[in-house]
């Protein structure tokens, strides 16, 4: 059984500070650049199971970069599955009694049940149970029988769950999970926290994750790299203002048994790793936490259900790379958009309205 954890070890984004380009982006918009370069800080801490690096520029960096520290490290102890005293663990072991969250979780649950609705049920926090028995939560692979699965589908839906203001109850036997989603609003609430601390230029990469304040500090926009889901390297750069862009792929967590492969992202209907065709999606946003959820269930959702579910949207761009290799991109980011220099080869083609 072969094991991947390049999750882990290898950023999926690499963040190419080159020469600054007056571009509009569907997201944030630059103006070309006449500040002076200004102090860069950075900042990486190993939380929310990944490498996490924050780097910000100007006067209150250093003093911001030690708040924004502090932020990561009080999310992820609220919503580790693991951790004993967070709040993810204690709503898991509840057994059917209410609990009482922050007001973040509380926000970041509400909004996971809205996405919920809105992918037409293919995001769901919980799944944790289903996937624990493949053993993503261990590293202790293994596949589930079919009416393993069923049963354990029996316990799932988050219908189930009932939020009301910061009190939360989930049936005995319900797990939840904020892995698909924590990282991208935590992106928000760092941004947000960087802001009110002076800073007007950051990026801030959560494990390939990215988020930015503001534009460079030349005023130029950031260049960040679209990882290939087929083997190491950038397959196109993106050119963003104040943006989110967060990329799910089967190839972030998978093991292979008996020559075929399993990957982390479930589709909630059947319980195993959902096959939609999409070898990487990649999701760009004003909201982080948008475009976390969208990322892993437009990858539950296929290509044509992803685009429709666009086409009726205002709020994100999408680019797709299907099994076959072949990318798609939405209209909004078109200009922005261009291939790595080595990846020349494949066809782009963009989604209209
Ligand atoms: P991401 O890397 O954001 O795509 O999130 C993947 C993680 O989300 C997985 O490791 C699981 O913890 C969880 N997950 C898997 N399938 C789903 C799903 N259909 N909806 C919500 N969360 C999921
Ligand atoms: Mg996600």
């Amino acid at each position: 059984m072969k094991t991947n954890h390049s999750f882990y070890i290898d950023l999926a984004v690499y963040i190419l500070l080159a020469v600054a380009l007056a571009v509009q982006t569907s997201c944030g918009k630059s103006s070309e650049g006449d500040k002076a370069s200004a102090d860069k800080n950075s900042k990486s801490i190993f939380a929310m199971n990944t490498y996490v690096t924050v780097t910000a520029y100007g006067d209150n960096a250093e003093n911001a970069l030690i708040s924004a520290e502090d932020k990561i490290k009080s999310l992820e102890s609220m919503w580790s599955v693991t951790d004993e005293n967070s709040e993810i663990y204690a709503i898991n072991h509840s057994e059917g009694q209410s609990a009482e969250v922050s007001a973040e979780t509380a926000e970041l649950l509400d909004f996971s049940l809205e996405m919920h609705e809105r992918t037409d049920g293919a995001f769901d926090i919980s799944l944790y149970p289903v996937l624990t028995a493949w053993g993503f939560t261990t590293e202790e692979y293994r596949v589930p029988g079919d009416e393993e699965l069923a049963q354990l589908l029996g316990n799932t839906g988050v219908e189930k769950i009932l939020l009301n203001d910061r009190t939360v109850q989930v049936p005995a036997g319900m797990q939840i999970d904020l892995g698909a989603v924590g990282k991208g609003y935590a992106g928000d609430l760092v941004a947000e926290d960087l802001k009110k601390n002076g800073v007007e230029s950051a990026l801030i990469d959560l494990g390939g994750n990215i988020q930015t304040v503001g534009t460079k500090p030349d005023g130029g926009n950031w260049k960040v790299g679209i990882r290939s889901p087929f083997g190491e390297g950038n397959f196109a750069v993106l050119e963003i203002g104040e943006c989110a862009v967060v990329t799910s792929g089967g190839y972030e967590r998978y093991f292979v048994q008996d020559g075929k492969t399993y990957w982390h992202i479930l589709d909630p209907e059947t319980g195993k790793p959902a096959e939609s065709g999409i070898a990487s999606v990649s999701v760009i946003g004003s909201e982080g936490r948008l475009c976390d959820a969208l990322s892993t269930s437009l990858f539950v959702m296929g290509l044509d259900k992803a685009a429709e579910l666009w086409k009726n949207s205002d709020d994100f761009e999408m680019i797709i790379v299907t099994s076959e290799g072949e990318i798609y991109i939405t209209e909004g980011i078109e200009d922005d958009f261009s291939l790595s220099e080595n990846f020349s080869e494949p066809k782009v083609s963009v989604i209209r309205r």
